[in-house]
């Protein structure tokens, strides 16, 4: 029996939900939110269309004690930047949000795997292991799963290509310091820029223009629509079935590095392992000079943001 809990069920989480029902991702997937009207709302929306679906999950409005058996508990709960609001003082502001959900979680005896999509999302995650005092491994963000998915869309259009027979990441922070070592990309088992010799249509400044399309895609779309969600949603169901599947797959996640280019505590988007244990090994690129000091000026990025959080507890083991 595999279960979910969702907390947050607003664009993001109804997206994860929808497309979770869709891919008869689980048994058991309970929404909650602060607006437990709402939650119920969405409850009964997604059960309306079961009918129609592959399914049989069981979905249904719940609480903080419900985690108590989840395998996952995916935390989507946030809140938007207000006009004239620093990134700092909306980060203030979710991590008193996440003080209110972390804590029961823990106390329901959960003892599953934190999913974590609110952003922004690498310093959320760690607030997330450090409010639950759980082992790094199960701690996990998105990081830098969707920006990996839209970088391999887009290169497959360019090289006219499945994006699954392209192999490369986008890493780093889930944001403005995100880049892709392109000495790591290759299509199919050929090194890029071996391929790029026989596409001379295809220089560095296009691929220089992918990756600048990929770090603005949110901002472009949040222009156009308001918000995004669709892509994340479906990034959030693809890493939590690879944990509730034991999959061994290796996903960008955000996740602690432990050691990985001699850093520790930052957790950043980073090619990881994860299976039922979460992100359980980083995979160390052998990255060019240039990419390893963009990555690791990322992760002082992160760290600095972090510290100046101001959490009015004891700092508990970091
Ligand atoms: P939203 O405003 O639609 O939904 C947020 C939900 O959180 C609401 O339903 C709200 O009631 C709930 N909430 C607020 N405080 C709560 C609390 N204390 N306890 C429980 N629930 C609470 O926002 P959204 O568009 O769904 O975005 C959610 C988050 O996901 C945002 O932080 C957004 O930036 C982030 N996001 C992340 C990625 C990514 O790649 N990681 C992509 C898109 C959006």
């Amino acid at each position: 029996m595999k279960k979910i809990v969702l907390v947050g069920t607003g664009m993001v989480g109804m997206s994860f939900a929808y497309a979770a029902m869709n891919q008869n991702l689980c048994d058991e997937l309970v929404l909650c939110d602060i607006n437990e009207k709402r939650a119920r709302g969405e409850a009964q929306d997604l059960n309306h269309g079961l009918a129609f679906s592959k399914t049989s999950m069981k979905i249904y409005a719940g609480s903080y004690d419900d985690c108590s058996d989840a395998d996952i508990v995916v935390l989507c709960a946030g809140v938007g930047q207000k006009p004239g609001e620093t990134r700092l003082q909306l980060l203030q502001r979710n991590l008193e949000i996440f003080k209110t959900i972390v804590g029961p979680v823990v106390e329901s005896g959960f003892d599953g795997i934190f999913l974590v999509a609110t952003n922004p999302v690498d310093i959320m995650t760690r607030i997330t292991r450090k409010l639950s005092g759980f082992p790094n491994s199960k701690v996990i963000g998105t990081g830098t799963t969707l920006d990996t998915a839209r970088m391999r869309y887009l290169l497959g259009e360019e090289f006219k290509l499945d994006p699954r027979s392209i192999h490369g990441y986008v890493i780093g922070e889930h944001g403005d310091s995100e880049f892709v070592p392109w000495s790591q990309v290759t299509i199919g088992p050929k090194p890029i820029r071996d391929e790029m010799m026989d596409n001379p249509n295809i220089n560095m400044e296009e691929l220089t223009g992918i990756e600048e399309n990929v770090r603005h895609a949110a901002y472009e779309i949040i222009e156009a629509k308001g918000a995004t969600y669709y892509g994340i949603g479906m990034a959030i169901c693809r890493v939590a079935r690879a944990i509730l599947q034991d999959e061994n797959s290796i996903l960008t996640v955000s996740a602690r590095l432990c050691g990985a280019y001699g850093l520790d505590k930052v957790y950043i988007g980073n090619p990881c392992v994860v299976n039922k244990d979460g992100a359980v090994r980083q995979i160390e690129l052998s990255m060019m000079n240039t990419e390893l000091k963009k990555f690791k000026e990322s992760c002082e990025l992160l760290n600095k943001t972090f510290s100046e959080l101001d959490f009015g507890i004891e700092k508990k083991d970091e």
